[in-house]
């Protein structure tokens, strides 16, 4: 599989070709803080970053995208990548003594282990200090990247140990050029850009409301927009992450996909309904497991992932 570098992200050529060349010249520091507009491509460009440092098999310089480490990576599952979400809540200092004691152990698998937190000003003052801390020692082989728009609500002695990667506001293209990417039609991508105000987080919130009330009007969650999104291992788990956590709405979206491959079933010829069949099965095998309770991503990751590799989308969409 081809590496594909994110639109966003690629949009970032100042930073990237910094951080190329930093990896390049084996000199990766041990504090990274990406700053810059609210989504200006912060977030995309500190996990690619992430995923370079584990990579086993660098292409042009940057994460492959294929090997067993980026194929951990991008499934939300490698186990020296740790990650820290704010979300709406403050970053708390139980969390960080936590990051603390994962980050003294040696990474498990040989390689670096890259801490991200993301949005970092919201450590509370008593997490930042602890994190203050952990930037005057850093465990060996660990890489810390922090996120922030508001890097002026970060404590001074956090941020002159953190080497500043200062990024553009990405132009409406480039945005919609993002939200196609993650599997949207060019025109939905279009008008969410234009209303997003340089920001893709809002032109993606803006999408998904809209794809929100299409689904509720009988829209294809399940069909050919999705399938045609499942060509990499990022549109796989953009997919799942865009189908949510609810399970009882995922099985309806499941059951709605097989409704529409058996509806592909009879018009091709054998090898066409031997893939559908094959297609079909896994999403019941999906399904299966995703009513006994096991995890919904992981789930769907690894059924989009198959539908991908499948080339159902060059088939039936
Ligand atoms: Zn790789």
């Amino acid at each position: 599989m081809q590496p594909k570098t994110p639109p966003i992200v690629a949009f970032q050529a100042e930073a990237l070709r910094l951080l190329k060349s930093i990896i390049e010249q084996e000199r990766v520091g041990h504090a990274y803080l990406f700053t810059g507009d609210v989504g200006c491509g912060a977030l995309e460009l500190a996990h690619s970053f992430a995923q370079t440092i584990l990579c086993q098999k660098l292409v042009d310089g940057w994460a492959c995208g294929a090997c067993p480490s980026c194929r951990k990576f991008l499934t939300v599952s490698h186990p020296d990548f740790l990650l820290i979400q704010a979300g709406e809540r403050y970053i708390k200092i139980d969390e960080i003594r936590e990051l603390k004691r994962e980050s003294a152990l040696n990474p498990f698998e040989g390689g670096r282990r890259v801490i991200l937190l993301e949005e970092a000003e919201r450590m509370n003052l008593e997490a930042a200090n602890a994190f203050l801390k952990l930037l005057e020692e850093p465990p060996p082989s660990t890489v810390i990247l922090l996120t922030t728009a508001k890097p002026n609500l970060l404590p001074t002695t956090v941020l002159s140990r953190l080497l500043r990667i200062n990024l553009r506001r990405p132009p409406n293209s480039v945005i919609a050029q993002q939200l196609v990417f993650e599997g949207m039609e060019q025109e939905s991508a279009d008008k969410a850009a234009r209303l997003a105000r340089g920001s893709v987080e809002t032109a993606r919130k803006l999408a998904s409301a809209e794809a929100g009330d299409s689904a509720g009007a009988g829209g294809d969650v399940g069909g050919a927009q999705l399938l045609g999104s499942l060509g990499t291992i990022e549109g796989a788990v953009k997919s799942a992450k865009m189908w949510g956590k609810d399970r009882q709405k995922v099985l309806e979206n499941l059951d709605g996909l097989s409704a529409f491959l058996e509806g592909k079933l009879g018009e091709g010829g054998e090898d066409v309904t031997s893939v559908v069949e094959e297609a079909i099965h896994g999403v019941i095998s999906a399904r299966v497991a995703i009513s006994a309770n096991a995890a919904i991503e992981l789930c769907l990751v690894d059924l989009f992932i198959k539908l991908g590799d499948l080339g159902l989308c060059r088939i039936v969409v």
